[in-house]
């Protein structure tokens, strides 16, 4: 209810033929889709909320980039901007406001756990070593997907078996110490004991498999154009770096590496620097 298509029909500068943005308003946690057509030669940049924008050329002669939206970004109006620069140099600008909504993301209660689970000693040099993968300035220009994706639990579960969705917030508390943690779900936890068969949910290349102390046995799989799958707590991994992998290919085994309490497959997808709802991924294809 309430979306739309924001196909921009006036007020765009002469280098834009014609702009769009899928499913207004974003939710939080949620991914902007901009699809522009320009005068031939023309390269396409931009911001959504405050990152920058990466423009690939799609088949049907458009430019699409992909942007995710955090899932804590407060509700309210923030700014989309996209800037086309001539073969000349010169840069012309359309900025318009759009609204992003909250993503009603649950708040589970504060929960004791073992301090050593949340401290930052280790767990802050492995997400600095996970951004370092997926977040870029560079985004890989080969699309390697089409489509929707599949889940990567495919092979055993229902695409609706999950035991933790993205999104949901938690304080950890570090039992007999100060320590607290504000944790939120970065995403999606398929149920599913040991040795189980994870599969790609879309075609991409491997950019990182091994052990981290957190995440477990973690598989990344880089699927073109800034958009990133990450896969943690296998039992074993399938895959080694450099590899391509197809939609549907087994990449490894669900297990219960690093720190946590039983075996899950944990899916996370990367979109241009921001972890989203990999659900939306599911339901729908991008571009
Ligand atoms: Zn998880």
């Amino acid at each position: 209810p309430g979306e739309s298509n924001g196909a921009v029909t006036s007020g765009l500068p002469s280098a834009f033929i014609s702009a769009e943005i899928r499913d207004l308003p974003i939710k939080q946690g949620g991914t902007g889709l901009i699809k522009v057509v320009t005068q031939p030669d023309v390269k396409l940049g931009g911001i959504l909320v405050d990152k920058p924008l990466y423009f690939f050329p799609n088949e049907d002669g458009s430019q699409v980039s992909l942007q995710g939206v955090h899932a804590l970004l407060e509700p309210g109006v923030y700014p989309l901007r996209l800037d086309a620069t001539l073969p000349d140099g010169s840069v012309q600008s359309y900025e318009q406001l759009i609204l992003i909504i909250s993503g009603n993301y649950l708040t589970g209660e504060s929960l004791p756990v073992d301090p050593s689970l949340i401290d930052p000693a280790v767990t802050d040099p492995e997400q600095k070593q996970l951004e370092s993968i997926t977040i870029t300035t560079t985004p890989t220009p080969t699309r390697f997907w089409q489509g929707q994706f599949l889940s990567p639990a495919i092979a055993y579960a229902e695409s609706t078996y999950f035991t933790s969705r993205y999104g949901t917030r938690r304080v950890y508390l570090g039992q007999g110490t100060d320590l607290k943690v504000n944790w939120w779900h970065t995403g999606v936890d398929f149920g599913g004991g040991d040795g189980l068969a994870i599969t790609a949910p879309a075609a991409g290349q491997v950019i990182f498999a091994g052990p981290l102390t957190v995440r477990g046995n973690a598989t990344i799989l880089d699927h073109g154009w800034g958009v990133y799958s990450g896969f943690w707590h296998q039992s074993a991994i399938q895959v080694q770096v450099g590899q391509t992998v197809q939609q549907g290919d087994v990449i490894g085994l669900v297990g219960g590496t690093g720190r946590v309490t039983g075996a899950h497959l944990h899916w996370e997808l990367w979109v241009n620097g921001v972890q989203v709802d990999p659900l939306d991924w599911l339901n729908q294809p991008y571009p």
